[in-house]
């Protein structure tokens, strides 16, 4: 154990580690550090360094799959080719992924809490929006949106929390404590291991928080000036 602990620290602080882009490297950390089994996330065209960092983390990966594009390393000196991998925390998680998932095991593999993956699954957010403001956040409709607006027009900020949300996941709520609760520990561990992935998963998640509060603030110009007006989807002129 301590001895695998050991070798994990040597990936962390290896030239190679660094070739990956920092958002990839905090999906392979929770992986390799069995927080979650799975992620889906770029690693690098390099096969010599693939196989490193995979055996080095005791982590197996499935063939990239998707168009290949190119991506500027975290270095900034050299452009690689990226691709998209699942990366599994065994050889058993990489079987039931690849024996075919339901988006339920899918989102339990991935690490999210299954109000997020229900809400997902069977969305509830029509019911509490209406039309025309679902339409006002583009493509961002869905509840953890919606209500991430709904706090900036009450002049409220977002538990700094979801600061470390990985790219692709969806609270379903603002308030979803399991969420808040696993964000929590993924923190934790990513400041942990790797400083500077944290550090741009907290820069890219404020980019977006900065998009929705733009949102806000365009819809104070119609007239919403708090959540329960956004519920009700009108704003009484005088
Ligand atoms: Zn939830």
């Amino acid at each position: 154990m301590l001895w695998s602990h050991r070798s994990h620290e040597t990936i962390y602080s290896s030239a190679a580690w660094r070739t990956l882009n920092p958002v990839d490297r905090a999906h392979i950390i929770l992986v390799a550090e069995r927080v979650k089994p799975m992620a889906y996330c770029g690693l690098t065209e390099l096969r010599g360094v693939r196989n490193c960092i995979l055996d080095g983390l005791d982590i197996v990966a499935l063939e990239a799959r998707g168009k290949i594009g190119w991506e500027w390393s975290s270095m900034g000196l050299l452009v690689f080719p990226s691709r998209t991998y699942t990366v599994c925390n065994s050889a058993k998680t990489l079987k039931v992924f690849t024996g075919g998932l339901s988006i339920r095991l899918e989102g339990r593999l991935l690490g999210y809490p299954r109000c997020c993956v229900e809400e997902y699954t069977c969305h509830t957010y029509e019911k509490e929006f209406t039309p025309e403001v679902i339409r006002s956040v583009g493509r961002w409709a869905f509840r953890f949106a919606l209500e991430a607006v709904g706090l900036f027009l009450d002049g409220k900020s977002l538990p700094r929390e979801f600061n470390y949300l990985m790219p692709s996941q969806t609270p379903h709520s603002v308030t979803c404590l399991p969420s808040l609760k696993l964000l929590r520990r993924w923190a934790s561990v990513i400041e942990r291991h790797d400083p500077e992935a944290a550090k741009t998963l907290v820069e890219i998640n404020r980019r977006l928080f900065a998009k929705l509060q733009a949102m806000a603030a365009k819809l104070r110009q119609r007239g919403f000036t708090s959540s329960a007006q956004l519920r009700r989807g009108y704003v009484h002129r005088p």
